[in-house]
C-alpha cells in the first residue's frame, strides 16, 4: 500500500500539494473532488486478503485522499492514519510503549496527552519522566535514565502548550536513536508548512486535524503519519481493532478545510508577528511569549528548525488574573474559546483549566490567530487591554 505518485509532476512546493493531492484521477467528466462514501461494509467473494476493504471500520475510501494528503505533506513514504480525534491518534502512538517501559514527555505537553499518560502510568503500564523539553541537558538525562531504565519513547511538542518553549529538535531526536527509543512529534502547532519532524529524525508524526489543517473549528480528528512500514502496520491494527475511526464526513471536511492550508497559515503567521511585536511594547503586558520575538529564549532554534514560528502566542498580562480575565470579557472581535488553528482568532487564559499545571502563569493568555485583518484585531485588543488596565 504505497503511496503511488499522483498525476500531477513532482517537486511541488508544499502551498501547491495542500491543493493537489488526494484528488480524482483525471478521466473526462471525473468529478474535481474525491466523494464522500458512505459504507459500512464492502461487497467481497472469497478469502479476505491484505488491503481489501472488507468493513468500514479497516478502511473507506473518503479517507485515502486525505491520508495521502497529509503524508504527502509531512514528506512520508507511506499514506497516513486517520483518527477521531486528536487524542484518538495520541492514545495509539502511546500504545508502542511495551508495558514496564518508559516514556519522556514535555511537561508542558498538550493537557490531554499528558492527562492520558499520567493515568496510564498510575495503572502501572510504564513510567513518565517529565522534562523541561528546552533543556537539552534534561531532557538527554531522562532518556538515558541516569542509571535507571533508559526511555523507550520520547514525546516531542514544539513550540509546546502554552509555554511556546522550542524543543532542539534535531539533537533530541539523535539523542532518543542513541538510547533506542521511538520519537513521536505532536506538529498540531506548527504544520507541516512549518515544521517537517520527519526530516529532523521523528519516527513519527502527530496530528490534531482538528485545529489548523482542517482550518475551520468545524471538525474533529486526528492523524499519525510515518515512513517506517513496520509502526505503520501495527498502528493500523491499533485503529481497527480499537476502533476510533474517522467519520468520511468529517474526513471529507478535513480535506476541504486542507486546500486552502498555505494561505491560512501565511496570514495567521504575519499577523501573529505584528500582534507580538505590538504587545511586546505595551504597558498593559507582562510578557509576551512567542519565539518570533528576537528576546524570546526560543527564537534561534525556532529559526534553525522552522520555516517561520506559528500563530499562536501567549502574552502574561499586567494585572494578575482579573485583569487577564477584565481583557477576555472586553473583547468583542476574539472569541474567548479553547482550541486554536481555525480562521477565527480565540483567546483563552489557559489556567482556567482545572488540569492545566501550575506552572503555567494564572495571568497568561493563548491567542490563536486567525485570518482577519490585523488592524481590527490589533483595535479589539487594544480597547480591551485599556479596560483591563481599569481593572489593576
Ligand atoms: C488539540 C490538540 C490535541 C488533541 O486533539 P483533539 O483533536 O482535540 O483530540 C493534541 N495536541 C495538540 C497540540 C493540540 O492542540
Amino acid at each position: 500500500m504505497s503511496l503511488e505518485p499522483s498525476s500531477h509532476p513532482d517537486q511541488l512546493s508544499p502551498e501547491t500539494v495542500a491543493v493537489v493531492a488526494g484528488r480524482p484521477a483525471r478521466e473526462h467528466d471525473a468529478a474535481v473532488n474525491p466523494p464522500i462514501v458512505l459504507s459500512s461494509t464492502y461487497v467481497g467473494t472469497g478469502q479476505v486478503v491484505d488491503g481489501d476493504r472488507a468493513y468500514g471500520r479497516y478502511s473507506n475510501p473518503t479517507w485515502d485522499p486525505l491520508e495521502e494528503a497529509l503524508s504527502e505533506l509531512e514528506g512520508a513514504t507511506l499514506p497516513s492514519l486517520v483518527f477521531s480525534s486528536g487524542l484518538a491518534a495520541v492514545s495509539a502512538a502511546l500504545s508502542l510503549i511495551p508495558v514496564g517501559g518508559v516514556l519522556v514527555m514535555p511537561r508542558h505537553s498538550y493537557q490531554g496527552a499528558l492527562v492520558m499518560a499520567q493515568e496510564q502510568t498510575a495503572k502501572g503500564l510504564f513510567t513518565l519522566r517529565t522534562v523541561d523539553i528546552a533543556n537539552n541537558d534534561d531532557v538527554i538525562a531522562a532518556l538515558t535514565g541516569a542509571g535507571e531504565k533508559a526511555a523507550d519513547m520520547l514525546w516531542l511538542e514544539s513550540p509546546t502548550n502554552p509555554m511556546l518553549e522550542v524543543a532542539d529538535l534535531r539533537v533530541l531526536c539523535r539523542s532518543a536513536k542513541a538510547v533506542g527509543a521511538l520519537v513521536v512529534t505532536d506538529n498540531t502547532f506548527s504544520t507541516p508548512l512549518v515544521q517537517k519532524p520527519l526530516e529532523l529524525g521523528s519516527d513519527i508524526v502527530l496530528h490534531s486535524v482538528t485545529k489548523y489543517l482542517a482550518g475551520h473549528s468545524d471538525v474533529i480528528l486526528g492523524a499519525l503519519i510515518t515512513s517506517d512500514g513496520e509502526l505503520r502496520r501495527t498502528l493500523l491494527h491499533y485503529r481497527s481493532i480499537h476502533g476510533a475511526i474517522a467519520g468520511p464526513f468529517e474526513a471529507w471536511l478535513a480535506l476541504r478545510g486542507l486546500r486552502t492550508l498555505a494561505l491560512r497559515v501565511e496570514r495567521a503567521q504575519d499577523s501573529a508577528m505584528t500582534l507580538a511585536k505590538r504587545l511586546d511594547l505595551h504597558d498593559g503586558v507582562e510578557k509576551v511569549l512567542f519565539p518570533g520575538l528576537d528576546s524570546d529564549p526560543g527564537h534561534e532554534r525556532a529559526k534553525a528548525q522552522m520555516l517561520g514560528f506559528g500563530s499562536i502566542l501567549c502574552v502574561q498580562v499586567a494585572g494578575g488574573e482579573a485583569a487577564a480575565n477584565a481583557l477576555v470579557e472586553a473583547l468583542r472581535l476574539w472569541t474567548p474559546a479553547t482550541s486554536l488553528g481555525g480562521v477565527e482568532s480565540l483567546i483563552e487564559r489557559r489556567r482556567r483549566h482545572a488540569n492545566e499545571p501550575d506552572s503555567v502563569p494564572v495571568n497568561l493568555l493563548r491567542l490563536s490567530v486567525g485570518i482577519e485583518n490585523v488592524e481590527d484585531l490589533w483595535n479589539d485588543l487594544s480597547q480591551a487591554l485599556a479596560h483591563a488596565a481599569g481593572k489593576r
